[in-house]
């Protein structure tokens, strides 16, 4: 079975064809700049083929017309035709209270996530367009499912998903903590249970960090999620590449009132110009950061040690959410490949019993166990697959059609 995972976004179209026999990544691009000048498009096999080519493409029907050439053209070609293709999967940012899982799409389904689009204007249009174009290029037969970043975190309490605020913005506008990056959370929790030899998670307490661009940590007890960083939207937490997280609420307001600014232009800032780039103003990437601050950049530095101070504070607050922690997992760009950094929050993490194992730490990008043999708390990097969790929960709702 061959499954398409696609991530709409509102100029840009994310794909990767998976092989479900054997979970083999066929091929995967990025058809980018979608509807706007200067579109591109971007192909890899997993052979190693790689093309990039200049493109424009009006809508994300047009994109797809473009994935459809790839996956079955010239030399990036992997598949005879579109038919080989069982189902498509969807990646959708905000499922709201109303998606606890991942589903079949109908049109019920479509106008749900529409009427989500209040809680994630960007990315719920978009992914509405993507399903669309979808439907438009496969045909009503081929099947469609959604899965939202959201579901994984809908087990959370109310005493952890609700805000000191008047209990009526609840019920009015559903403003609660919703969490994100819930894919990657559930499948390296999944994981870490496996590793920590309890397959079924029960009796387990792990803290998942999924450090990267956007970043976020869970706190997961017996496989369910009873807190996380991010709410509303992806900008609560720690600070991330270019994202505030928390900030005093009436820092806020302040600002926008000292400065004249709108509602939007306040989120422009909270979201594009703020984090490691707003603090450090070198950049938002990770490797920016880290090697202004190897050369002595004081500004570096402090973005560097206000994450990671942030991040402690969260995992010693989760820790006590949970009542003790079995494991803390590392994932996502920063959390698999940044040694430095892991170490020092395990360094920082003695007084609960943490050890390194320093050897296993100076790795990147693989699955290893990098706390010591003593360690009171283990500790795990693991690769996320956001993909891979979208391809089988794609093949699991098929198969029971
Ligand atoms: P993600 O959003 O998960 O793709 O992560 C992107 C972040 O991961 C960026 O800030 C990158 O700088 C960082 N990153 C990716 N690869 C590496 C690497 N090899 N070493 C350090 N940071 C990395």
């Amino acid at each position: 079975m061959k499954i398409l995972v696609i991530n709409a976004g509102s100029s840009s179209l994310k794909y990767q064809l998976i092989d479900m026999d054997g979970e083999k990544m066929l091929a995967k691009g990025l058809c980018g700049r979608i509807g706007i000048d200067g579109g591109y498009f971007d192909h890899k096999t997993a052979d190693g083929y790689h093309t990039h080519y200049d493109v424009q493409m009006k809508d994300h029907t047009a994109a797809f017309a473009e994935v459809k050439k790839a996956l079955t053209e010239g030399e990036g070609k992997v598949i005879d035709s579109f038919d080989e293709v069982t189902a498509i999967g969807h990646r959708i940012v905000q499922g709201g209270a109303i998606f606890d899982k991942s589903v079949l799409v109908d049109e019920k389904v479509i106008a749900d996530i529409e009427s989500l689009i209040p809680l994630a204007p960007l990315h719920n249009a978009a992914h509405v367009q993507g399903i669309r174009a979808a439907i438009e290029t496969f045909g009503k037969d081929v099947p469609e499912v959604v899965v939202f970043d959201t579901s994984f975190h809908a087990t959370m309490p109310p005493k952890a998903y609700l805000w000191g605020l008047p209990y009526e913005y609840y019920e009015k506008y559903a403003v609660r903590r919703y969490g994100f990056h819930g894919t990657s959370h559930r499948f390296v929790s999944k994981r870490c249970a496996e590793l920590l030899g309890k397959p079924d998670a029960k009796g387990t307490k792990i803290i998942t960090c999924h450090i990267g661009n956007g970043s976020s940590l869970a706190a997961i007890k017996d496989g369910k999620v009873i807190d996380t960083t991010m709410g509303l939207t992806p900008l609560d937490g720690f600070m991330m590449g270019s994202r505030s997280g928390a900030v005093d609420p009436s820092a806020i307001t302040f600002i926008m009132e000292k400065e004249g600014l709108s509602p939007a232009e306040m989120d422009e800032i909270l979201n594009k110009k703020s984090g490691m780039l707003g603090i450090s103003g070198v950049s938002s990437d990770d490797r920016d950061v880290t090697k202004a601050m190897t050369e002595g950049h004081e500004m570096a530095k402090l973005a560097w040690d206000m994450r990671e101070y942030q991040i402690l504070k969260y995992i010693g607050g989760f820790v006590t959410a949970l009542g003790g922690v079995d494991a803390i997992v590392f994932t996502a760009g920063i959390g698999e490949n940044q040694i430095q950094l892991r170490k020092e929050i395990m360094e920082n993490l003695a007084y609960m019993g943490m050890t390194l194992n320093e050897e296993n730490n100076n790795t990147r990008g693989q699955e290893i166990e990098i706390s010591g043999a003593d360690s009171a708390v283990r500790a795990f990097v693991i690769p996320t697959n956001e993909e891979l969790v979208i391809a089988r929960d794609t093949k699991a709702i098929v198969e029971a059609l």
